[in-house]
């Protein structure tokens, strides 16, 4: 059958019909707030196996990592590949956590699948639609990064791609597009939560890191993310931030992630209990 494009979906979801993602012990929706932490980049098999011990004991059930790096310099780290795979799943597995990483290339869809719980296709690749017909083969959820310059419906269409090819696990995520602000890397966009919560009955989360790019900004924009109703966040974590490799700017300490979950535990029962 033909998904009806999101244009038909413009009125509010019901709650009972929005989309659950289970997993054995763990569900991403709006029945809790998922928090998906990790380095930037999985950069050796000790930086993964300290960054999962450390953002299991603040909480965390998802351990993200990146081995195929979109990176814009050609020059730059490009991420451990497979190996780096086989680093983050072992680190995961070590403490219960399910894992996500990106896939940039339909043809590496296949091996990513195989480490990760979770694919994630970013930013740069919204509309890359090989690889969304690629991912929308799967049988594992995707993580759809929202396009830097892309419209809520270009968004949602990417991720009719996903759903028409038979997955029906699309996991939205906000994480800033570009405007005229130089100040920070992006624009994060956090009305785009109540509004794509609005048009679809997929999870929504954010990423404060990309959608900032500045490690100060990251705990109070992800309250604002969790005010705004989001189904989770998405951050960037490192034992010694300074020292990542990529992206060390917005990362930030496990200590800080640490402080900010009974924050976060408390602004989302000010909110459900308001509403
Ligand atoms: C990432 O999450 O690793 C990433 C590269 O993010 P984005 O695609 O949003 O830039
Ligand atoms: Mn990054």
């Amino acid at each position: 059958m033909k998904a009806a494009p999101a244009s038909k979906h413009r009125r509010s979801c019901p709650p009972n019909q929005r989309r659950e993602i289970d997993f054995k012990n763990h569900c991403i929706g709006p029945s809790c707030v998922t928090l998906i932490a990790g380095p930037c980049s999985v950069e050796s098999e000790s930086q993964i196996f300290e960054t999962a011990a450390l953002v299991f004991k603040a909480g965390a059930t998802v351990l993200r990592g990146g081995a195929f790096k979109p990176r814009t310099s050609p020059y730059d780290f490009q991420g451990l590949g497979e190996e780096g795979l086989q680093y983050l799943k072992a680190a995961a597995t070590a403490h219960g956590l399910l894992t996500v990483s990106e896939v940039m290339d339909p043809r590496d869809v296949q091996l990513v699948a195989a480490y990760v719980d979770i694919v994630q296709v970013g930013s740069r690749n919204m509309q890359n639609f090989a690889l969304l017909k690629a991912v929308g083969s799967l049988t594992k959820p995707v993580l759809l990064k929202r396009g830097f310059a892309a419209t809520y419906q270009e968004f949602l269409m990417a991720s009719e791609y996903i759903l028409q090819a038979g997955n029906p696990d699309v996991i939205l995520c906000e994480r800033g597009i570009r405007t005229f602000e130089t100040m920070t890397r992006n624009t994060l966009d956090i009305a785009a939560v109540p509004m794509l919560k609005s048009l679809t009955h997929l999870p929504v989360i954010v990423d404060p890191s990309h959608g900032t790019g500045l490690r100060e900004m990251v705990p109070a924009m992800t309250y604002a993310a969790i005010a705004s109703g989001a189904d989770g966040v998405m951050v960037e974590v490192h034992p010694r931030p300074d020292e990542s490799i990529s992206d060390a700017q917005q990362t930030i300490s496990a200590q800080t992630l640490m402080e900010m979950v009974p924050v976060m535990a408390a602004v989302r029962r000010a909110v459900m209990s308001a509403s």
